[in-house]
Parts: C-alpha cells; structure tokens; sequence
C-alpha cells in the first residue's frame, strides 16, 4: 500500500466512525510562542483538549505535517526524519480507551484496511509508579482483542505516558503499537522500544485521564480525552515489507535525483548513504517549511533559523557526495511533483522555494570558502594542542566573524581527529548575546496556551492591527506570521517597503479609535464557506464544509480564528507600536505592547 492510499483509508475509517476530518493545518503554530513547529497532530488541539470546546465537534481526524527538530541526530536511522506526516484521531471528551484500542486494532488488522498481520503486533502498556497505577485497563482491553499477554509490555513513564503541555494539566499513560520486522532480537532484553530496529514503532494512543495539578499529584479527571499518533512513513514502511522509511516511495525519487547528480547511485557505497538520507530529508523538510501557507524563509530568527540549518547541512553532505553546483532547487522540484495531491500549497510556492534554495545556497558556498580558509589557518596551531581539542571562543569567533556555524566546526575538527569546547562556545554566545540583545529572554515568557489575561487582550488587539494594516497599506498585506506572550504582540505580514513613519501613527491611531470605541467582540460558528461569503480573514486552507469560528470586533474585523478574546475592545488599553522591521524578504514585523 502506498502512503496516498494510506492516508485516505485512515481518514475513510474515522470518518465512518463519526469523526470529522480537519486536515490542512499549518507546519508553524499560531501563537504559541513554546515551539518553534508543529511536531504532532495534536499540537494544534492542545486548547480542546484542555476544555474549550472545538467548532466541529468531540470527534475528530486528520493528517498533520510535522517537523521534529529533535530527531535531527536520529536522520537517517531506519524510523527517523525530521519531516514526516502523522494520521490521528481525537476523542474531545467523547469515547474513551476502550473504542479507541478497538478502532485501532480494526485498521490495523482488518483486511479491508491495514491487513497488517496480527501475530507481528506487540504493545505496551504503561507499568505505573508512584504517581499512577498501572495501566491493567489498557493491558485488559489489548488481551480481549486477542493479543497474548507476551507481547504485551509494560514500560514505564519514559516510554508511555504523555504531558502535561506545562507544568500542570491534562496528562495521562499511552500505549504504543509495534510491528516486529522479524530480525533477530539483538539480546535476552530486547523489547518494544529497543533501539536495534527489531519492533518498528508505528501507532500511538494517549489517554488523558489525568489532571496534574500544582502541588505535583494527579487526580483523575470526569472529562478524558484520546489523542493518537500514527506515521505515515513508518506504516507504509511495513506494510511494503521495507527495512527503513527511506526505502519508500516517500524518499526515492528525491534519493535517486541525489545520486543522478552525484553520479554514484544510493546503496552502491555505504559510506556515502547517510548523506544520501541526511540530503533527502533536509531538502523535504526545507521545502516544506518554505511551501507552507505561513512559510518562512531562512534567516537568523526562529524557523527561519532552523530551515537554514537544514539548507546549511544538506549542502555540506552534498559536498562529500561531489555534488558539483546548487543542486537543493532541482531535489525542491522533485519534492513538490512527490506531494503535489496531498500538499498543493507547495506547486503553489513553487518559484519562491526554488529562487530561496538558490539564494541561501549561494551564499553559504561563499560562507562556507571564507570559513574552511579561516580553519586551514588556524590549523597548525590547532592541532599543537595536545588535547585535540579547538577552543570555545575560536569557533564562535568563526561563527560570528564569517557565519560559520558551529556543527560545520565540529565537523572540521573532526576530520582532524579533534573536537570543539561546546562549553567554551556557549558561554561565548552567551556572552555576546547578553551584550547585544538585553533583555531578549523577555520576549519568550508566556507558554503553550497561555491564556492569560494580558495575552486574550494581544490577541485581540492583533485582530485590529491586522485590519488597520490591510486598510492603510493595502489589501495586499496577508498574515504571516503571529506570537503573542503576556507581554506583546508580534505579528508579522507580507509587505515591501518599511513602513514610513506616517503610516505606522495612522495604524495606531485607527487601532486606538476603535479602542476608544468600546466595540464588542462577538464569535459565531459556521462552516468555511459562509465565513469566505462574508468576507473574514483567514487562511482559508481548511475545507469548504469544516466549521470555524468567525470572531467580530463591531463592524471593523471580521476574522477566523480559534480564540480566545476580551468582550469588548475597551478593555484593551492603548495600544503603541514599538518597533517595525524587516523579518525577511517581502516580509515586515511588527511588535507592539498595550499600556
Ligand atoms: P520514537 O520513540 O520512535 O522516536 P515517538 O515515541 O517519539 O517515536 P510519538 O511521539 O508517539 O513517537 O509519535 C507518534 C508516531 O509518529 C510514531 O508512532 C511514529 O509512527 C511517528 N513518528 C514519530 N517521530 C517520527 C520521526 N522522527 N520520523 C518519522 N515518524 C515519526
Ligand atoms: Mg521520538
């Protein structure tokens, strides 16, 4: 089965069980200032399943792009990348345990879905400890359905439990699926979560059952919440008979292009694999993060930092392929045919991706010759230290004098048996961020669903900027990005030009009038399609019968949005501009605060 089946027979199933698909969501999270990318399907759910109720229903499914920068070690391993898409299915205070372990087990054993061989399944279960008792319900359910009791693990917090978001909230044990590959077990302990490849995890189902609270303990809650996981890349991965997600038709086409240009073929010399898969999920990742509706470009910023992270490293490992000239663009080309069904957003994006690809690699080969001629000359002094070991502040004088990142300096010294003072480096940093960036830290306060006072105030303040934007500089200007904390608004829109002095005081001044007007906010549910035939902003990338809710600030913004947001705008304040600048090209920032 291949991943466009895939995806369609797992909505189809959860569909038929009532569930309302709400695919098409964004790769970088709006407001929420926590996490850099969407790194699960339920990201974007955290407020429902924390208790607000969601406008299509208890119900829910999709598949969801996602981005794990933490997995970047792991690129490259049979089961990691740090793109990859995950199909899930929620109960917002609907069916519990039971119907979901059930649900799952269908689609993954049933010949008319997955069809996946039931006496290669194993699962765990959480083991419990102080703080929960173990999860035997799981483990009873998992045993009617027909699984023995041996291939049903029980692994502690570690392996099987998920949350709380923060410090405090919904949280609960999980219980994962595994297929076993039939390799060998690698020891007398090895299990599912054992890391040599024998059990291929692909499913996961959390249950929210407990609320933890401020003093530490848990209490159950009355209203629980499912929230699964499963890869699409992994599941296609097994269901081919495949040994590594790389051996799919998810990867191939970009790893064939690699080895065209390259002129050795992936698989003809091991050595070179790694950069094979390192370039291919790079070079997706990179496209992704670019061809996305709120897409970002590369700059020394947040995403836009992590994308030219990933541009960076896909260059360098195109070096020790001998890929002659740019080649990122050609592999952008090929990643956009690969998904053009399931993500038309990229076609749609095509020339700006491909004329950033060019840019950004352009300008790290030049970076790139100024840095490794830097480390040549430092060499000889370098490797006098018997220690083997390049100082600190060397690399991060490399890093701020000519850009060189620090990983391309580890991997210099590498090549000459040494290794980098990371310490040395950090405290560099830090030192030099702390000079020229005071009170930075400040920006990031708040936290994933903070909804805080102060922060329902920026979000709806952010609403009337927006609207003043679009009025005083034109209808061109589009959303591309917003972050709010409990200490200001930052929203980002596509726009040329710095904004002129003139033209920031007339949008403070419009915002501030309709402040003064103490204009009420009001929300109403309807489906996309009514909130389009009214004219309310939004990305609009849902589909055309999914509900939303539209929110309305008197008769001045009329805007799709998930919430939440103050009764009536007088309770704003005054709202002042601070600071306006350049994010990235075409793109303009704003940042302002309510006093
Ligand atoms: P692992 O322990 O293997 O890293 P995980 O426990 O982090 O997986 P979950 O957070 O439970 O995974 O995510 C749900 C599902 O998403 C997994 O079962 C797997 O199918 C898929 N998945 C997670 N991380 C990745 C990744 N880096 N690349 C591909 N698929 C992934
Ligand atoms: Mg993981």
């Amino acid at each position: 089965m291949k991943a466009n089946e895939l995806r369609k027979k797992y909505i189809d199933f959860f569909v038929s069980r009532g569930h309302k698909e709400i695919s098409g969501k964004s790769l970088i999270p709006e407001n929420d200032p926590t996490v850099l990318f969407t790194t699960a399907g339920m990201h974007p759910l955290v407020p429902y399943i924390m208790g607000e109720p969601h406008p299509a229903g208890t119900r829910l499914t999709d598949v969801q792009k996602c981005i794990r920068t933490q997995d970047i070690e792991s690129v490259g391993d049979p089961t990691h990348a740090t793109f990859f898409e995950m199909l899930g299915n929620w109960s917002l205070g609907d069916y519990f345990k039971e119907e979901a372990l059930k649900m799952s087990y269908e689609f993954i054993t049933s010949p008319e879905y997955l069809g996946l061989d039931v006496n290669k399944l194993s699962v765990t279960v959480f083991a419990g400890d102080d703080d929960a008792p173990a999860d035997n319900e799981a483990f009873e359910i998992w045993k009617g359905l027909g699984i023995p009791e041996e291939r049903i693990y029980r692994l502690p917090k570690e392996d099987n439990w998920w949350g709380p978001a923060g410090t405090t909230g919904p949280c609960g044990p999980d219980s994962e699926m595994f297929i076993d590959t039939g390799k060998e077990a690698c020891g007398a302990d090895c299990r599912p979560g054992c890391s040599c490849g024998k059990y291929f995890e692909i499913w996961n189902d959390v249950f929210m059952q407990y609320n933890k609270k401020e003093d530490g303990t848990y209490e159950l809650m009355d209203r629980k919440c499912v929230d699964t996981g499963m890869g699409v890349e992994r599941t296609i991965t097994m269901l081919q008979g495949k040994n590594s997600v790389y051996d799919t038709e998810l990867f191939t086409p970009i790893l064939d292009k690699i080895g065209e240009m390259a002129g050795v073929k992936y698989k003809d010399d091991e050595s070179l694999d790694n950069s094979f898969r390192i370039i291919a999920d790079h070079a997706k990742a990179s496209t992704m993060i670019m061809g996305d509706p709120q897409g970002v470009k590369p700059s020394n910023l947040g995403q836009g930092y992590i994308l030219r992270r990933l541009i960076r490293r896909a260059v360098r490992h195109g070096k020790k392929l001998n890929i002659e000239g740019q080649f990122l663009g050609k592999l952008a080309e090929v990643i956009i045919e690969m998904y053009r069904e399931v993500y038309p957003e990229l076609a749609g994006n095509r020339d700006l991706i491909i004329s950033e690809f060019a840019i950004e690699e352009a300008q790290f080969n030049s970076t790139l010759k100024k840095g490794e001629h830097e480390f040549e000359k430092l060499l000889p002094n370098l490797l006098r230290n018997p220690k083997k070991v390049v100082p600190g502040r060397t690399a991060f004088k490399l890093y701020d004098t000519y850009g060189f990142p620090f990983e391309l300096t580890e991997e210099l010294a590498a090549e000459h048996d040494m290794t980098v003072d990371r310490e040395g480096f950090d405290e560099a940093y830090k030192k030099h961020q702390e000079i020229s960036k005071k009170g930075a830290e400040q920006a990031f306060k708040g936290g994933l669903a903070d909804n805080s006072v102060m922060s329902t105030r920026y979000h709806t303040a952010t609403h009337l900027l927006h609207e003043a934007l679009k009025t005083v500089l034109g209808d061109h200007v589009a959303q591309k990005g917003s972050n709010i904390n409990a200490d200001r608004l930052r929203f980002d829109f596509s726009h040329h030009d710095k904004m002129t002095d003139e033209e920031i005081k007339k949008v403070e001044d419009m915002v501030n009038e309709v402040i003064q007007a103490k204009m009420p906010v009001s929300m109403k549910t309807m489906t996309v399609e009514e909130a389009k035939a009214l004219g309310a902003r939004a990305l609009f990338s849902g589909k055309y019968d999914e509900q939303v809710k539209v929110y309305f600030i008197g008769d001045f913004s009329t805007e799709v949005c998930g919430g939440p947001h103050v009764e009536n705008t007088a309770e704003l304040g005054k709202f002042v501009i601070k600071k306006e600048q350049s994010s990235s090209r075409g793109v303009r920032r704003i940042k302002a605060v309510l006093e």
